[in-house]
């Protein structure tokens, strides 16, 4: 899972799916959550 930065907006990106998803807040708490739905996973990313 990686975050980009670009002024206010962040984009998530999944290295494992390719899953992409734009988030202005709380970017974290999107990726927890695919990470959660689409591979199981509890664990933060990196
Ligand atoms: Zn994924």
């Amino acid at each position: 899972m990686r975050v980009t930065s670009r002024g206010s907006s962040r984009r998530l990106e999944c290295d494992t799916c390719g899953w992409v998803q734009s988030a202005q807040f709380l970017p974290w708490l999107k990726a927890r959550d695919h990470l959660a739905e689409a591979h199981g996973a509890e664990a933060a990313p990196e």
